[in-house]
């Protein structure tokens, strides 16, 4: 089946899709993303990852490159042509093509903007969930403002490829003051022993994830009992649970966290609580 990408107004074949050379997203990462979840059809959280590619755009000083409703009918019409119905969308708006100079171009350019898309087996996340993932703790060396979803994502690269190379799935950062900030691309989680949900507060250390605030806000109509603060590795091996969220992995359950099992090593129930109260929203 042929594959479409869609790069600046055009739809393309996947394999002939192109930015040019100067691109300063391909220069030097000044390019903002977003991923939607998509299951049935349906773009999960659609409104919240909108919101924060607007803030993303607005930090950096790129303009919104086109209105929401046309980029919505733009991806309706990638998962059309894509067939894609479980999987999800991928949309990278960069300052746009210049002349190599660090600074900012003098006059006004057009942002570039890319969109893809691909199919998901969900079935495998639910796999995922139901075992739970080892996570491996590594330092954060990443910059001061991780709160913009930027393509500046070498440290989190790095962090996941060790996190492979140990035989887990996810890599939790861990910054100077010793605490966890993230997961390489989701957000970390734990229960304490006295059954209260902790994740990092939303400040500029994390990106704000959009799964992140539904959980927060399912955990909520759940009654469960919630704190926004740092914790730290050994906090968190010490936990009665572990998880981590993100749009594409919804809530996973982490089971061990550096080779120590978490409480007895299986997916912890307030994870899968959650999970199901997000999938049965979604
Ligand atoms: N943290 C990082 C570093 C991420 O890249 C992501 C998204 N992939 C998340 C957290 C989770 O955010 P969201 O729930 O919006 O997918």
């Amino acid at each position: 089946m042929m594959r479409y990408a869609y790069v600046n107004g055009q739809y393309c074949r996947h394999g002939d899709a192109t930015i040019h050379v100067e691109d300063r997203g391909f220069q030097f990462a000044d390019a903002v993303y977003e991923v939607w979840s998509v299951r049935n059809g349906v773009l999960l959280d659609a409104d919240g990852h909108f919101q924060r590619l607007s803030r993303s755009l607005g930090e950096l000083r790129i303009p919104m490159p086109r209105s929401r409703a046309a980029l919505m009918r733009v991806i309706k019409e990638l998962l059309r042509r894509n067939r894609v119905r479980d999987g999800l969308v991928y949309l990278q708006v960069s300052r746009g093509q210049a002349k190599r100079d660090h600074a900012f171009p003098r006059h006004p350019i057009e942002p570039t903007i890319v969109l893809t898309c691909k199919r998901l087996d969900f079935t495998a996340a639910d796999a995922r969930a139901e075992d739970g993932i080892a996570v491996i703790t590594v330092p954060d060396q990443r910059w001061a403002r991780c709160d913009i979803k930027t393509v500046n994502l070498l440290p989190n690269v790095l962090a996941k490829q060790a996190a492979h190379e140990a035989g887990a799935t996810e890599a939790w950062l861990v910054d100077g003051a010793g605490h966890v900030t993230e997961g390489s691309s989701t957000n970390a989680w734990i229960v304490t022993k006295a059954g209260k949900l902790i994740t990092r507060q939303a400040d500029n250390g994390i990106l704000h994830g959009i799964t992140r605030s539904r959980i927060l806000q399912c955990a909520q109509t759940l009654g469960f009992d919630v704190e926004q603060r740092s914790f730290t590795p050994q906090e968190a091996i010490d936990a009665r649970e572990a998880f981590l969220t993100s749009a594409t992995s919804f809530v996973t359950p982490v089971v061990s966290i550096d080779n120590h099992p978490i409480a007895n090593g299986k997916p912890g129930s307030l994870a899968l609580a959650l999970r199901q109260a997000y999938l049965s929203e979604a």
